[in-house]
């Protein structure tokens, strides 16, 4: 079973736009009086904190008693998260089975707000409504865009154990040269995809020293236009993935992509460079990949990415010496074996091989995988 969210667009008549708002700001009250009891007392425990902040914060903010209950699970969630909570801001709303229902037939959600319970009407794609397909979902998170659009992120789990076993991973390398590099040999170049990307940007630099009304409509325009290019471009990569699992009977392994953006900051680059590797949303690519590997059942893992670009995908060397890598640019040599590779597929490789050992534990250890897939 995989969890994952499926963001749907809501539809909400004027009249009902400021309960909504009435509600997040009430959440975010509750959850900011709730951390600030949680740091006074030094108390982390669901239960503890429960007993100390219930009823005061239902007084004060008039909140319904099962939406305290998820400003405090919030809180302790989001202190688990991250290091240091500073504030919570009316942007969304926890829900869960007490208030939150979804109804199929009607394509409505049920929420309960502070006013009591609204139905919506949801605006959404044949993606959606295949995931939803015959769901009950148990929770749901209610956002509010900066454009000041309604979304509610619905949760449901998928079963992605295909029929029969999985005898083959594709691993997949996302990075600033290539925007993606399969263990399979295909690549999908970042160059052409580059130059569209460059051309917006300057646009976008030469609008901005002008800062004008209009030059800012202009800039949200662009920025719009250039979001729906990335859009269209992950949706087919994504679509392309996909087929190819599909094709191979295989899984598709990913690294965890919180840190491809900070292992790539690690070196100092230029400022261009910069602007490309962290512009570019793998994490809306990795969504995609979810949502259609979760219809047709193709499993996705996830596997960490220390290493899988200094290993070698031959002889299974790691070369972690700083200033001493045997990446260069976009070759890999192996100094210990005298490998001699393409770096981005090399990579590729070694996620390919750590995400086998993730889908079948008990397979043979990763340089042997590797011998025999080099072969392919
Ligand atoms: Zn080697």
């Amino acid at each position: 079973m995989q969890t994952i969210s499926v963001r749907c667009k809501l539809q909400v008549p004027p009249e009902l736009r400021q309960e909504i708002d009435r509600t997040l700001s009430g959440f975010a009250d509750a959850c900011n009086q709730i951390l600030s009891v949680a740091k006074r007392d030094n108390c982390w425990n669901t239960t503890k904190l429960h007993h100390k902040v219930y009823k005061p914060v239902r007084e004060a903010t008039g909140l319904k008693a099962n939406h305290v209950c998820q400003a405090i699970r919030r809180v302790i969630g989001n202190a688990k998260a991250v290091k240091e909570v500073h504030k919570f801001r009316p942007t969304s709303l926890n829900l869960d089975t007490r208030t939150f229902s979804y109804i199929e037939e009607s394509q409505t959600v049920g929420v309960t707000l502070m006013c009591g319970r609204v139905k919506f009407k949801l605006s959404i794609g044949n993606y959606q409504l295949a995931l939803l397909k015959g769901q009950s979902p148990t929770a749901a998170t209610l956002k509010k865009t900066k454009l000041g659009d309604y979304y509610i992120n619905i949760c449901v789990n998928l079963p992605t154990e295909p029929t029969g076993k999985t005898p083959k991973v594709i691993g997949v390398d996302l990075g600033r040269r290539e925007i993606a590099t399969t263990s399979t040999g295909k690549t999908w170049s970042g160059q052409q995809i580059q130059a569209v990307r460059d051309r917006y940007s300057r646009v976008r630099a030469n609008v901005q020293s002008k800062r004008t009304r209009s030059s800012r409509r202009l800039l949200r325009r662009l920025s719009r236009r250039e979001q729906r290019f990335q859009k269209w471009l992950n949706h087919n990569i994504s679509c392309q993935l996909i087929r190819e699992a599909k094709e191979l009977n295989a899984a598709l392994a990913f690294e965890y992509l919180t840190d491809i953006r900070q292992s790539l900051n690690q070196k100092p680059r230029s400022k261009t460079e910069r602007r490309r590797t962290n512009n570019w949303s793998f994490y809306q690519l990795r969504m995609f990949v979810q949502y259609k590997a979760a219809i047709v059942g193709i499993p996705v893992v996830f596997v960490p990415p220390a290493y899988t670009s200094q290993t070698c995908a031959r002889c299974g060397h790691v070369h972690t010496e700083k200033g001493k890598s045997f990446r260069n640019g976009k070759k890999f040599k192996c100094l210990h074996c005298g490998f001699e590779f393409d770096a981005d597929l090399n990579a590729s490789l070694n996620i390919s091989a750590l995400g086998m050992s993730v889908i079948h534990p008990e397979s043979p250890g990763m340089s042997c995988q590797l011998e025999g897939q080099l072969s392919l």
